[in-house]
C-alpha cells in the first residue's frame, strides 16, 4: 500500500487553482492510519519525547494518536479564545491578514521536549509560529513532523532554518 493513494485531492478547494489534499480518506483507512502514525514515530521510539503538540484540528487527531504511541502528553495548540484557562499567544500572518493561536500557559513546562505535530505543511506560517510559541516557553523542539510536504512552498526549509528537525511522509508538487 501507498501512503499517498490514501489521500484525496479535490480540485479547486477551497477556491479556484488550489488543489486541496484530504488526509480523511487516509484517517478512514484502519492500515493506512496505523501505517502513517508508525511511521511518524519511528525516530523517536525510544521515548525521549515528553509532550506531543497538535496543531488544530487534524493535528489534534494524529497527535493524539501519537502521543500514545510515545506515552507521551498531548497538548492542543488552538485557534484564539478556544481554551479556558490562562494562554500565551503569537500572532502570525494568514495568506490574507493575521491569526493567532495559543496554548495553555501551563501545557509544556521549561526543558520539556515537545515534539509538534500537523498533518500537513504549505508556507510553514502556521507551524513556525506555533515552533516559536513552544520555544518561548522554555521547551525544547525535538521536531515537527506531517504526513504531507508541499515542497514547493517552503514550509519545511524554514523550519529547518529555525533548527527544528522536520520529518514529512509524503511530498506532493
Ligand atoms: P501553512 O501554514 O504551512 O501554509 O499551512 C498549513 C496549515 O494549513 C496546516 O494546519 C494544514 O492543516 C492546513 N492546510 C493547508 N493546505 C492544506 C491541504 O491541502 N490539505 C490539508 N489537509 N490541510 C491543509
Amino acid at each position: 500500500m501507498n501512503l499517498s493513494d490514501a489521500i484525496r485531492s479535490i480540485p479547486d478547494y477551497p477556491k479556484p487553482g488550489i488543489v486541496f489534499r484530504d488526509i480523511t480518506t487516509l484517517l478512514g483507512n484502519a492500515r493506512a492510519f496505523r501505517r502513517a502514525i508508525d511511521e511518524l514515530v519511528q525516530p523517536w521510539a525510544g521515548g525521549k519525547i515528553d509532550k506531543v503538540a497538535g496543531i488544530e484540528a487534524r493535528g489534534f487527531i494524529l497527535g493524539g494518536a501519537v502521543a500514545h504511541q510515545l506515552s507521551a502528553g498531548f497538548v492542543p495548540v488552538r485557534k484564539k479564545g478556544k481554551l479556558p484557562h490562562e494562554t500565551v499567544s503569537i500572532a502570525y500572518s494568514l495568506e490574507y491578514g493575521v491569526d493567532e493561536m495559543e496554548m495553555h500557559k501551563d501545557a509544556i513546562l521549561p526543558g520539556e521536549r515537545v515534539l509538534l505535530v500537523d498533518d500537513l505543511i504549505a508556507t510553514g506560517g502556521t507551524a513556525t509560529a506555533a515552533a516559536t510559541l513552544i520555544r518561548s516557553m522554555g521547551a525544547v523542539i525535538e521536531a515537527a513532523c506531517f504526513i504531507v510536504d508541499l515542497p514547493e512552498l517552503g514550509g519545511a526549509a524554514k523550519l529547518t532554518a529555525m533548527d527544528v528537525p522536520v520529518r514529512t511522509l509524503i511530498a506532493f508538487e
